[in-house]
């Protein structure tokens, strides 16, 4: 499934951390957005334990914030939702999942983009803990609770009613898990931009750029796409389509 299939007109993403979105997956974005898909962001953490000053600490979550705004704005994301966990202790609790469930069944999106929850073993700095835990919520989120009408039943009483998800998304795959590659060579200097606008997070803004433009010209050699390419690539879920039997 391609970002500008027909049918997709809403997305809902959600990240641990600001950034990490950036370096996942918004060169997709950019490419939903300029196709007329809306995307929304949905970020967990306030990423204070991230940047590299140690005087910064007050500062830091509303610096990351607005960086995270700043950095959505350029691939064309207007819509933030920012649910304030704490940075290194994000977890899998029922009230972090209800209020995914609340955001999705609101959003009602065709995909939903997520970290994944396994551990990368090859890349342990890709599974932060804070990343596992987010991909775990969202999917206990999206299946089952989302679309069960009697899963935090307080939610349905507000009006948001049971919603079943199309697709799910990971970005952040361990590698044998990936089976779905986007061309983002029209959009990698937007994603590019977007990455830099984090420069709290970039101790070393020259070498991130080389590492990750050669790490996305890797993805596109890896699924074949033309030489010079560049990809985002992911692990696509089929949570409700025409294959899905209810009940198994
Ligand atoms: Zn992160």
């Amino acid at each position: 499934m391609e970002p500008s299939v027909p049918g997709v007109k809403r997305v809902l993403a959600f990240a641990a951390h600001p950034d990490d979105i950036d370096f996942g997956a918004a060169g997709t974005v950019a490419a939903w957005t300029a196709a007329g898909v809306e995307v929304s962001y949905c970020v967990m953490t306030s990423g204070d334990a991230g940047g590299f000053e140690a005087g910064d600490r007050d500062g830091i979550s509303g610096l990351r914030r607005s960086e995270q705004r700043a950095a959505a704005e350029l691939v064309g994301v207007r819509d933030l939702h920012f649910l304030g966990e704490r940075d290194g202790f994000l977890a899998v609790t029922p009230e972090v999942v209800e209020k995914v469930v609340a955001l999705i069944r609101r959003v009602r999106p065709d995909v939903v983009l997520s970290m994944h929850p396994e551990r990368n073993w090859e890349r342990i700095q890709a599974s932060h803990p804070d990343h596992l835990a987010c991909g775990e919520i969202v999917t206990r989120a999206v299946y089952p609770a989302a679309e069960n009408p009697f899963a935090f039943p307080q939610l349905a009483e507000q009006g948001l009613q049971a919603y079943k998800v199309p697709w799910l998304w990971f970005y952040g795959a361990p590698r044998e898990r990936e089976n779905h590659a986007v061309d983002i060579s029209a959009t990698v200097e937007q994603k590019l931009a977007a990455i830099r606008i984090h420069a709290s997070q970039h101790p070393d803004l020259a070498g991130m750029e080389t590492a990750v433009r050669s790490m996305l010209r890797d993805n596109a050699r890896r699924f074949g796409l033309p030489n010079g390419a560049s990809a985002e690539v992911f692990h696509v879920v089929g949570v409700n389509t025409e294959q899905t039997i209810a009940g198994f």
